[in-house]
């Protein structure tokens, strides 16, 4: 491990470990339990093997092939910059990309099927922002992190923005009641990110920025009232395992009626919950592992006008069949 590398990672365990503090002491919702629904999930599963597994991919079997196709980086567009501009100057450039792409996922019935996982977590806390489809990543960090090599930046640059990115993402997801005040017209914060997540009519079509919210401002579509949402997550039923949310994406099912027909799933798709179950029966001081549900106060998607009219041109999310839509209609 390169030096900087071990820098990276020691400022993303410190900002981890800063975070989930502060979410303990000034809680956004209070009462979110550390262990919530989806936490191994998103833990294992998206943080720990799909980035590992992507990170080769985007890195070894697209980004390299391209560099050696074309030999761009041999060009040295960027190289004589300092390091710090050439951070800064990926860190806006991406930034104002997936301002936009970000609202053509939630435009685009096709890409929404690529982004509904990210929304699909009805506690939203520091580790939220890791569940995102492997084709998203795919697609996004190809797009990030190839243009940094092509255009030949210092090999120190990768590291410092997937760190900058990951501090960031934690940031904007936290459960931390911050209140930024004139801040949050240039730094994204969780202020409104958080209301992004919320499963409220008026924010379906809003919030988009992930590290400068002034895309949103200059672009119009800023939401930043002056209480918190009531609920979070999507507006109709959506599996919580891992690659039943990826199949999913491409085929539409009812998780909990596919485990009640199949044995194979059943057995599958409990195993956790019963490993968990066995474990805290025997070890009581470990039943949080288990985490438990936050009470709802509404049951359905929010309905709302935004200030000055809600958006009606965007076409909707993509519907579920009605047998998984018993909570709410989809936007419109
Ligand atoms: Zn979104
Ligand atoms: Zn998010």
């Amino acid at each position: 491990m390169q030096q900087v590398e071990i820098i990276t990672t020691a400022i993303l365990l410190s900002w981890v470990a800063v975070v989930i503090t502060l979410e303990r002491y000034f809680p956004y919702r209070k009462g979110l339990p550390f262990f919530r629904e989806g936490f191994w999930t998103d833990l294992v599963l998206y943080t720990l093997v799909q980035s590992y597994a992507l990170k080769i991919i985007i890195f070894d079997f697209i980004i390299l092939p391209l560099d050696q196709h074309y030999g761009f980086s041999k060009l040295h567009f960027v190289t004589g910059w300092p390091v710090w501009v050439q951070v800064l100057f990926f860190v806006i450039t991406h930034d104002f990309y997936i301002y936009w792409f970000h609202r053509f996922q939630h435009s685009s019935p096709l890409f929404w099927r690529t982004h509904e996982a990210h929304h699909s977590g009805k506690q939203v806390d520091w580790l939220a922002g890791s569940r995102s489809h492997a084709l998203e990543i795919i697609i996004n960090q190809t797009i990030e992190f190839a243009p940094i090599i092509l255009l030949g930046a210092d090999p120190m640059v990768v590291p410092i923005k997937a760190c900058i990115d990951a501090v960031w993402g934690i940031w904007i997801h936290c459960n931390i009641n911050v209140k930024s005040g004139r801040l949050q017209y240039f730094i994204n914060g969780p202020e409104m990110h958080l209301w992004h997540h919320a499963d409220h009519e008026e924010v379906f079509y809003a919030n988009f920025s992930t590290k400068f919210a002034f895309w949103d401002w200059l672009f119009g579509t800023a939401y930043l009232p002056d209480h918190k949402p009531q609920k979070w997550g999507l507006p109709y039923a959506f599996p919580k395992d891992y690659f039943s949310q990826h199949v999913f994406s491409v085929a539409r099912f009812d998780e909990a009626a596919l485990a009640q027909r199949s044995g194979w799933f059943r057995a599958y798709h409990g195993l956790r919950g019963r490993l968990l179950t066995r474990l805290t029966n025997r070890v009581p001081a470990l039943r949080p592992l288990q985490g438990w549900p936050v009470p709802e106060t509404h049951t359905s998607t929010v309905p709302a006008q935004r200030p000055g009219g809600n958006f009606t041109v965007a076409p909707a999310p993509p519907a579920a069949p009605a047998h998984l839509t018993p909570t709410a209609a989809l936007p419109r």
